[in-house]
């Protein structure tokens, strides 16, 4: 029995989740319907990986509620995934020029991954064609806009992440500089968090329209407020109790600690189901989720002053 929810509920259930309990695990089966809905009118989803470490994807490999099996052969209508499938190189351009003939304007695309766009998108080839190597660049500038919206997957695809740290000779950028006519949904956090890409997809498949997004393309309601103001452990930079190590009790601020900056919903989605975080583990948070990440959040155990490193 599918369960249909109204565009307001589905935002009242994402940001109503509380401490320690996955999105999907709070949802289900609301997104599993939700997919599974939208699915039935197969608007196809495509992945590519540009300039990565492939972690994003092993972060989507570790969603529960739907498990990952469930997730790609029965709700989403993935038709490419490079890490996830035997195929590659021309294939993967076969299936996207293959979709988008197909699909005009009506699927979505998936990068994980920055582009690397220094001589020409050199650094990062995907394919051939006639003969000639084709840039993920170039891809990028070809697909992009046909697709119904980009789902820019974690820091890299975001905003170029760790591999367009300085002094980022191969010039990688995030996807939202490389295309610029179509709608490019910004899904921070090294890696994505599989809560809030799953989450997005779902409000896009199955309400055919972007959510809102805040300054840097991202869903207002993943990314809602900065770490800082939900931190259990904010009752102590209240009190003035600073740590002096990674681990000690106490606000984690002169150890390194960017929550006053990283806007993420850390502090109640929590990692790997619900298990731990980086701020409960006892390490200070580097604000992963923000296009400050790396340089300017760097070093990692260095006291961040406010306006003089993450902006
Ligand atoms: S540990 Fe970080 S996020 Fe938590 S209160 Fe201290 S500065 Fe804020
Ligand atoms: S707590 Fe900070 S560093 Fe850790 S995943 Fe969240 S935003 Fe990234």
């Amino acid at each position: 029995m599918v369960r249909r929810i109204s565009r307001r509920e589905f935002i009242r259930v994402c940001t109503g989740v509380t401490a320690g309990v996955g999105l999907l695990t709070a949802l289900e089966p609301v997104i599993v319907d939700t997919l599974a809905q939208a699915a039935e009118g197969k608007p196809p989803v495509v992945w590519l990986q540009g300039a990565s470490c492939s972690g994003c994807s092993l972060s989507l490999l570790n969603t529960v509620n739907p498990d990952i099996e469930k997730l790609l052969v029965e709700i989403i209508s993935m038709k490419f995934h490079p890490a996830l499938m035997a195929s590659a190189g021309h294939q993967a351009l076969h299936v996207l020029q293959e979709t988008a003939a197909k699909y005009p304007g009506n699927f979505y695309l998936v990068v994980e991954g920055g582009v690397p766009a220094a001589d020409g998108g050199a650094y990062c080839t995907v394919g051939e064609k006639h003969g000639k190597e084709v840039t993920f660049l170039e891809v990028l500038q070809e697909y992009g806009e046909k697709a119904a919206a980009v789902i820019a997957a974690g820091s890299c695809a975001a905003f170029g992440g760790i591999p367009g740290a300085a002094p980022n000779p191969t010039g990688t950028v995030g996807v939202w500089e490389v295309v610029k006519n179509a709608p490019v949904i910004n899904i921070g956090c090294c890696p994505m968090h599989p809560d809030d890409f799953l989450g997005t997809l779902a409000y896009v498949l199955r309400y055919g329209e972007i959510p809102e997004l805040d300054a840097y393309n991202r869903p207002k309601i993943f990314f809602p407020d900065i770490i800082h103001v939900g931190c259990p452990r904010c009752q102590y930079f209240s009190k003035g109790i600073f740590a002096e190590n990674p681990g000690d009790e106490g606000c984690l601020a002169f150890v390194g600690c960017k929550g006053m900056v990283a806007r993420a919903r850390c502090h109640i989605r929590q990692w790997n189901d619900g298990t731990n975080w980086c701020i409960e583990a006892g390490v200070p948070c580097q604000a992963c989720s923000e296009p400050a990440f790396p340089d300017e959040c760097s070093p990692i155990y260095g006291r961040y002053r406010i306006g003089e490193q993450a902006k």
